[in-house]
């Protein structure tokens, strides 16, 4: 059993984490950067401890530091959220090392998940369709060549240990193939200290479609079925829903078993979500996320499934107590990102929020860890706020989430607001007709 858990994460994913322990009867440790000190997870969790100053790595990536605070206030498990360690093999082996239990699944399917080569080349021996793509890293630009004109142009350059839409670059043609691939390269290495990049088909309009699985310690999978995360910018999500506008039920169920068959195969234990991109009536897995990610709510929302409890509750070595047969989507969800930016500048705008009202009523729901008069620290990703609305049918949610955005007020920074009154008042958007390249021809006027 579980007794304590440290969470070594901030913002409203700390404190989602902290409300499934209190429900489960656990105790909760935060931990904090100085900048952190009056934050909500501090003020909520039953200790906390400051593990070191703003920058990120003296503190909420610092291994050592998190690693005493949880020996000195006893806690018997680390949940590492989304971002920062939730990714790293080390960290999860060195938890586990120390006699604690990693909330997450373990370092060595972290670590394989972590290099996309590695991982396609896994799901493709266990039945999963992958990007037609090279077999490895390309080792040379005549490679390289070779290599894209075998794949077909246009050609997406990738950093194998990639994330955040870091270390990705599309060559249209053979003479945009090296410097694409020497600035992938040079950025992959400025961000992940590792140069390897390999090439991917570039699809024109495909969707984001992943799908959320859980997997216990004695060999059970659930699949919960598919969240559409094609609202994209600059390849990060901005909005995200369930189900997926663009998948009849027949596909959902034959990708959803394809997902928990392959998952069984390796073994996996935890939560994750495989992401695909969709075209054409054709599934192509990109990468596997080995962590709680921020768009859970609405799967959450859809199937009245707690992941984190069953984050939780799998670590502690139960068994999932859900039946595959009996998880079917009910209703439609829609989660915004909310972030502390300037809506179509998208500038950061931290700072003090004067005013803060959060929208309430049927069908909602906000994960945030702002209040009135808290300061946004320019430090830390810019999300202040989850807001995930349901309805009976996709109509009635986008009819309470426009209801909702009108409620909601930030005051004193910038958000981002009316970029997502913006999009739900586009006809293709209210007709699910939307691919991941959408948002960003309607931000530059094409649409
Ligand atoms: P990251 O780990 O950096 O988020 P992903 O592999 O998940 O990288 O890709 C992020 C996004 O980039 C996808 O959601 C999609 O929008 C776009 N993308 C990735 N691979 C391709 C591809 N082969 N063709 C077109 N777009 C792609």
């Amino acid at each position: 059993m579980i007794e304590k858990v440290l969470i070594a994460n901030r913002g409203e994913v700390a404190l989602r984490i902290h409300r499934a322990c209190r429900e489960m009867g656990i105790k909760t440790v935060a931990v904090h950067s100085t900048a952190d000190a009056d934050a909500m997870h501090v003020r909520l969790a039953d200790q906390s401890v400051c593990i070191g100053p703003p920058p990120a790595r003296q503190s909420y990536l610092n291994i050592p530091a998190i690693l005493t605070a949880a020996n000195i206030t006893g806690a018997d498990a680390i949940h590492p959220g989304y971002g920062f360690l939730s990714e790293n093999a080390s960290f999860a082996q060195i938890v586990v090392e120390h006699g604690i239990t990693f909330i997450g699944p373990t370092a060595e399917h972290i670590q394989l998940m972590g290099n996309k080569i590695a991982a396609k080349t896994a799901m493709r021996k266990v039945g999963i369709p992958v990007v037609p793509g090279t077999d490895g890293p390309v080792n040379s630009i005549s490679e390289a060549k070779s290599e894209a004109a075998r794949i077909g142009y246009p050609i997406l350059v990738k950093a194998a240990a990639g994330g955040g839409g870091k270390g990705m670059r599309v060559a249209r043609g053979p003479s945009e193939l090296e410097p694409m691939l020497l600035q992938a390269k040079q950025e992959a290495m400025a961000a992940f200290g590792n140069d390897a990049v390999y090439l991917e088909r570039w699809l024109e309009h495909p969707r984001h479609i992943e799908f959320q699985i859980l997997a216990d310690t004695h060999g059970k999978v659930v699949q919960l079925g598919e969240r559409d995360c094609s609202l994209q910018r600059r390849h990060q999500k901005v909005l995200e829903e369930a189900p997926s506008p663009a998948l009849n039920a027949e596909t959902r169920t034959r990708m959803g078993e394809i997902v928990r068959k392959a998952m069984a195969k390796i073994g996996y234990c935890g939560a994750g979500t495989l992401e695909f991109l969709y075209e054409d009536g054709e599934f192509f897995f990109i990468e596997m996320n080995t962590r709680l990610q921020v768009e859970h709510p609405v799967t959450e929302m859809v199937t009245g499934i707690d992941i984190v409890r069953e984050m939780i509750s799998i670590a502690s070595g139960a068994p999932i107590g859900i039946d595959q047969a009996r998880v079917a989507p009910r209703g439609h969800a829609i989660e915004c990102r909310i972030n502390a930016e300037n809506a179509f500048t998208f500038k950061p705008s931290p700072g003090r929020i004067t005013d803060y009202h959060p929208p309430g009523g049927p069908g909602l729901r906000i994960d945030s860890a702002v209040y009135s008069g808290y300061t946004v620290p320019p430090f830390y990703d810019s999300l202040i706020a989850k807001l995930i609305v349901h309805g009976a049918t996709r109509t009635e949610c986008l009819m309470r989430l426009r209801r909702a955005l009108t409620e909601l007020v930030v005051g004193g920074i910038e958000t981002n607001i009316r970029l997502h009154e913006r999009i739900i008042a586009e006809r293709s958007f209210l007709d699910g007709a939307y691919d991941i390249h959408w948002l960003e021809r309607l931000l530059s006027g094409q649409t």
